[in-house]
């Protein structure tokens, strides 16, 4: 069997980001402002190179960033203050608390204090209602949706499709299972106390790892002909960037997947700043 096709973002993303760059300027040219984002940054390895891209895209796509480090010894009550300086704060559209959470504190502690109209990452109890919904206007966590983007793209259509979720966050593996169960696949979550998980994965005929464990998913969970979206973001013991699928020991089974840098990343950003600009026009409409 052939090697598997690779399923890059970055072309995907450039349609996402042109549209958003349009938009973006309009938004600047009308209230004489860019967009701008506060971005909560997370003090590790994965966190800081999805701020890398996220200072690359910002410029894409005429768009400001403002970067507030997260302290590992902050408690939810000094992050909550600052993130309601920030919700108060007229200038700053939307806000990205970066994971993983200083020790103790919870994404749904943090959806709670979080301005459901700055809330670009889709983690306030208001816009996951309106996802859970299925309704056209939520604010859909960045990544989730870029798998859903990925998968549209390169037209791998998910109705009646068997489609397993390993990972279960409030931003990546709930969001994303129901968006694949909108699109009418059949959806299995899987986690950390699942039991037979290889053979469960290797049922789906979408797989879609959110693990965060380095190289995890090899060929005992990968089904014939499968589609593997890969979301992992890992440094290996050589310091070296990973996904959570082997992509080296999958792509001889795999129909297609997802490589891991440049694969589901550049979309993530690329939907995050799409979610970026659609805050600001919206607030500023709410006003007006
Ligand atoms: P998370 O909150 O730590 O969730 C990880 C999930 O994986 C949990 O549901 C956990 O199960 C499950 N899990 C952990 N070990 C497992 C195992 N051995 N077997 C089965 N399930 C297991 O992480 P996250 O925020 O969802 O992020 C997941 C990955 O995506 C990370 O590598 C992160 O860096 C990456 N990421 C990528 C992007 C991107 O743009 N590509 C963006 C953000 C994050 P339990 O619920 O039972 O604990």
């Amino acid at each position: 069997m052939a090697d598997a096709r690779v399923l890059l973002g970055r072309p995907v993303a450039r349609v996402i980001n042109d549209s958003t760059s349009e938009r973006a300027a309009e938004f600047q040219s009308k209230y004489n402002r860019s967009p701008l984002l506060a971005v909560l940054v997370s003090p590790d390895p994965a966190s800081e190179s999805y701020l890398k891209t996220i200072r690359l895209n910002a410029k894409k796509v005429t768009s400001e960033i403002r970067e507030i480090p997260i302290r590992p010894d902050m408690g939810l009550t000094d992050l909550s203050a600052q993130i309601r300086s920030l919700n108060d704060d007229d200038t700053v559209d939307g806000i990205l608390v970066q994971t993983p959470l200083p020790e103790g504190v919870k994404a749904e502690q943090v959806g709670r204090v979080l301005d459901r109209m700055k809330d670009v990452d889709g983690i306030t109890p208001y816009q996951s209602g309106l996802l859970f919904r299925g309704a056209k206007h939520a604010m859909i966590p960045s990544t989730a949706r870029a798998v859903i983007e990925i998968l549209d793209y390169y037209r791998f259509g998910l109705e009646g499709l068997e489609v397993i979720v390993v990972g279960r966050s409030l931003v990546i593996g709930k969001p994303v299972g129901i968006l694949a169960l909108g699109r009418n696949a059949t959806v299995t979550w899987c986690h950390s106390k699942t039991r037979g998980l290889p053979g469960l994965c290797k049922r789906a005929e979408i797989l879609i790892a959110a693990i965060g464990r380095a190289n995890m998913i090899d060929s005992k969970y990968v089904r014939p002909s499968a589609t593997v979206i890969d979301v992992g973001i890992n440094i290996d013991d050589k310091g070296e960037l990973v996904g959570d699928v082997n992509a080296n020991d999958i792509k001889s089974i795999a129909t297609a997947y997802t490589p891991v840098p440049g694969g589901v990343g550049p979309v993530t950003t690329a939907c995050l700043f799409d979610n970026l600009v659609n805050a600001a026009i919206l607030r500023k409409s709410v006003r007006s």
